[in-house]
C-alpha cells in the first residue's frame, strides 16, 4: 500500500514506517478491527459485496489474500479498480491519516468513535421519544378498520378457531401494516391489530399479527438474510405493559376468562362459553391485574399446557396460570384454572381437534350408513 506520509515531521514519517513493518493481524484480528473502525460485517464475507467506500452494488471483495485484510473493488479508484490493504481500508471509511490511526492502535486503544462507526455501529437502544410512539400508535389504529363480519381478520380467526361465535371485536383491527426488520422497510402486509390496555385504560401497546393478503393465514415474510420473522409481533411500547390485556369481549355476570394468544382464548371461548381476554404471552398472563369497575369477581385463567421445561421442571404455561390463580386468590377473587387435556397443546389445538374428530365422526357415521356388508368385513 501507499504509506504517504504527507503533512508528518521526518520523526513521525520514520515511526510510521517502522509501525507498518512490524503491524500484522490474524485474520479474526482484522475483522474486529475493520469492524471496530465502522466497515460492517456484511462486507467482509469474502463475497462480492457493496462497496463500503463507494457503495454501488457486487464490486467489493474483502479476501484478506495476503493476511493483510486485502480486499479490492472495481471502481473504488474514480470508476477503476483498486486494492489495498486493511488499514487502507479503515482510512478511507473514516477519511482518517494513517498516521492517525496507527497511533490509535499502537496505543491499544479503542478508536475514538469515528465518523462512519458512529454511523454504523448498532448502539444501545434508545428509549424513543413517549410523544412519538403515542402519535404512531394512535395513526396505525385510526387508519386501520374496525374488525367486520368476513373481512380477513374474521376469516383467519374462523380458520384457526373452526365455527367461532364471536362477534367482531372493538379492540381488533384490520391494517395495512408495514413491517420493518432491523431498521429495514420490508413491505407492507394487512394485519390485526390488537389494542393492549392497562387496567387503568390506558394504551400499552398494539399487538401485530401479520396475515397472507390472500389466504387466510400468517404471512409468511423472510428477512433480507432468508430468515423467516415472526407474523406476530407488539409495535413501539407506550406504557409498561405488566398487568394489561387485549379486552377482546364484555365481561358476564362478573366473569372475565385470560389466556395467553389470541386464537387460544378464541378457542377456550368456544370451549367454555366465558368471555375473554388477551393477555399476549405467559409472561404477561402472569402479570393479569383486574381492572376496576367493571365489577369481575370471578378469573378463568386459560393455561397453555407446554411441555416441561427441563431446567425448571414445571410446564411454563401452567407456572404462569398458576402463578396469576395464586395472586387473584390472595386479592380476593374466585379464580378457576382451566388447563387443556393433553400435553403440548393450547385451548385453540383442543377446541379444533375437537371440531375435527366430531367432523370426522360425522362423516364415518354418515359414510357408515350407505356402507356395504363386503366393506365392513374389511
Ligand atoms: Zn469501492
Amino acid at each position: 500500500m501507499s504509506t504517504s506520509g504527507r503533512g508528518l515531521s521526518p520523526g513521525q514519517y520514520e515511526w510510521l514506517q517502522r509501525k507498518l513493518k512490524g503491524f500484522a493481524l490474524s485474520p479474526e484480528a482484522w475483522i474486529s478491527t475493520l469492524m471496530n473502525y465502522g466497515v460492517a460485517a456484511e462486507y467482509l464475507t469474502g463475497h462480492a459485496t457493496a462497496c463500503p467506500v463507494c457503495g454501488g452494488d457486487d464490486r467489493f471483495t474483502y479476501d484478506n489474500r495476503s493476511g493483510r485484510g486485502d480486499w479490492v473493488c472495481r471502481k473504488c479508484n474514480d470508476g477503476y479498480p483498486m486494492a489495498g490493504d486493511g488499514l487502507q481500508l479503515i482510512t478511507r471509511v473514516n477519511r482518517i491519516g494513517l498516521f492517525r490511526l496507527m497511533r490509535e492502535l499502537d496505543g491499544g486503544s479503542p478508536p475514538p468513535a469515528s465518523r462512519a462507526a458512529q454511523v454504523n455501529a448498532p448502539g444501545p437502544k434508545r428509549k424513543a421519544d413517549p410523544a412519538f410512539v403515542e402519535k404512531r400508535l394512535n395513526g396505525m389504529w385510526r387508519d386501520a378498520q374496525p374488525q367486520a363480519v368476513g373481512d380477513l381478520s374474521m376469516r383467519y380467526l374462523h380458520e384457526r378457531v373452526p365455527r367461532l361465535t364471536a362477534v367482531p371485536s372493538s379492540s381488533l383491527r384490520l391494517g395495512m401494516l408495514e413491517y420493518r426488520h432491523e431498521k429495514r422497510l420490508l413491505g407492507k402486509w394487512p394485519g390485526i391489530l390488537a389494542r393492549f390496555e392497562l387496567p387503568d385504560g390506558r394504551l400499552g401497546t398494539l399487538h401485530r399479527t401479520f396475515l397472507d393478503p390472500v389466504k387466510p393465514a400468517k404471512a409468511t415474510i423472510v428477512s433480507a438474510d432468508g430468515e423467516l420473522l415472526d407474523a406476530k409481533l407488539n409495535d413501539m411500547t407506550l406504557n409498561p405493559l405488566a398487568g394489561g390485556a387485549v379486552r377482546l369481549m364484555q365481561p358476564v355476570d362478573g366473569e372475565i376468562g385470560v389466556g395467553e394468544g389470541l386464537e387460544t382464548v378464541y378457542g377456550a371461548h368456544m370451549e367454555t362459553g366465558v368471555p375473554v381476554w388477551n393477555c399476549l404471552n405467559r409472561v404477561l398472563l402472569s402479570k393479569f391485574v383486574v381492572p376496576e369497575g367493571l365489577g369481575i369477581k370471578v378469573v378463568h385463567v386459560f393455561m397453555d399446557f407446554d411441555h416441561v421445561d427441563p431446567k425448571t421442571g414445571q410446564s411454563p404455561g401452567v407456572a404462569a396460570g398458576m402463578a396469576l390463580a395464586k395472586r387473584l386468590r390472595a386479592e380476593g377473587y374466585t379464580v378457576v384454572p382451566h388447563r387443556p387435556r393433553v400435553r403440548g397443546t393450547d385451548f385453540a389445538d383442543q377446541w379444533k381437534a375437537r371440531f375435527t374428530a366430531s367432523h370426522e365422526s360425522a362423516l364415518t357415521t354418515r359414510r357408515a350408513t350407505n356402507v356395504s356388508p363386503v366393506a365392513v368385513a374389511v
